[in-house]
């Protein structure tokens, strides 16, 4: 009897000692498993582009520009596309555009005529994607199809057309209002009045009076990737009628007038210089980089040559320049 119970007893220490185990182990699995997702999503969620320095020159962006859209248009074979064509100039001359050869460009276009494929071209270069996204986040609704379902570019110069302006490469020039910053835009000379319109579709984001900008306008592209900051608005009617933060603005539409308000507290005053348009293009990869000390703001000179090309056509009003 003894014996028996012992034997019994030795089953159930047995059993109980079993289902210790497995539940340890099922523990320790789960556990490893949970640590390991949260390490996972932590690296997803830094694992954005935290820099870019757009420095793509004029003649890139013409000659890239006019293979993408002549490709399009004739319906070629080849059809090119210029971010892709650009970011792989990027790896050929070190994201420095200073080093840009026409000859390069060249050498690229036959190969793909050739037969030769992009996919295959850079799948050895080691930083083709993390140029291909850069350039993606700037450029990728600048040639498109607009509403008559014509291929070009689609994307505005911020001037409207018929009005003049002039401009210079300023961007990181230095800037003394409020504390000792850089220029993070470019500021495009006119008259007050001149019809400022918008670059691309988006939301207006930011819509009043900002100190250092004046009256201005911010606009977040659809992709969010791109914020349009437009500064110095005129004073007394900055805005065009009706335009309220949160409502979506098409590409070349009526957004303001050039002035020269900002650099004040107090609103609606004339504290600028010289009549312009401040115009900024913020890129960003994550929401984390809105509002922080690692924004990233580009040099938009070579952007606004570019768009010289694509002017809108705004009806005047009473409030225009004559
Ligand atoms: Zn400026």
């Amino acid at each position: 009897m003894i014996i028996k119970s012992f034997k019994l007893n030795k089953k159930i220490i047995l059993a109980i000692t079993f289902f210790i185990i497995s539940l340890s182990i099922i523990l320790f699995v789960s556990l490893a498993i949970d640590e390991n997702e949260q390490e996972n999503q932590e690296s997803k969620k830094d694992n954005f582009i935290k820099w870019v320095d757009f420095n793509v020159s004029y003649e890139a962006l013409d000659l890239t520009s006019k293979l993408d859209i002549d490709s399009h248009n004739k319906d070629a074979d080849i059809k090119y596309n210029w971010i892709e064509l650009l970011a792989y100039l990027a790896c050929k001359n070190g994201g420095n555009f200073k080093n840009f050869k026409k000859s390069d460009l060249d050498a690229l276009v036959q190969k793909l005529q050739n037969g030769e494929t992009m996919g295959n071209l850079t799948k050895n270069l080691k930083n083709y994607d993390y140029y291909y996204e850069s350039y993606s986040a700037v450029l990728s609704q600048f040639i498109g199809y607009n509403s008559d379902e014509k291929y070009g570019v689609i994307a505005f110069l911020p001037i409207a057309k018929g009005y003049s302006f002039s401009h210079y490469d300023d961007f990181g020039k230095s800037r003394s209002y409020g504390f000792q910053r850089t220029h993070l835009g470019n500021d495009l000379m006119g008259s007050i009045g001149t019809p400022i319109v918008a670059v691309e579709s988006g939301t207006i984001e930011h819509l009043g009076w900002n100190q250092f900008g004046g009256w201005r306008i911010g606009i977040r592209s659809f992709d969010k990737k791109r914020y349009y900051y437009y500064a110095h608005l005129r004073k007394d009617h900055p805005y065009a009628d009706g335009l309220k933060e949160g409502d979506v603005v098409s590409a070349g539409d009526l957004i303001g007038y050039l002035g020269m308000t900002g650099y004040s507290i107090k609103e609606n005053v004339n504290n600028i210089n010289v009549p312009h348009l401040h115009f900024g293009m913020q890129l960003i990869f994550d929401e984390s980089q809105v509002d922080s000390p690692n924004e990233i703001w580009i040099d938009v000179y070579n952007i606004v040559e570019f768009l010289k090309r694509n002017r809108s056509q705004i009806i005047k009003n009473f409030g225009d320049v004559p």
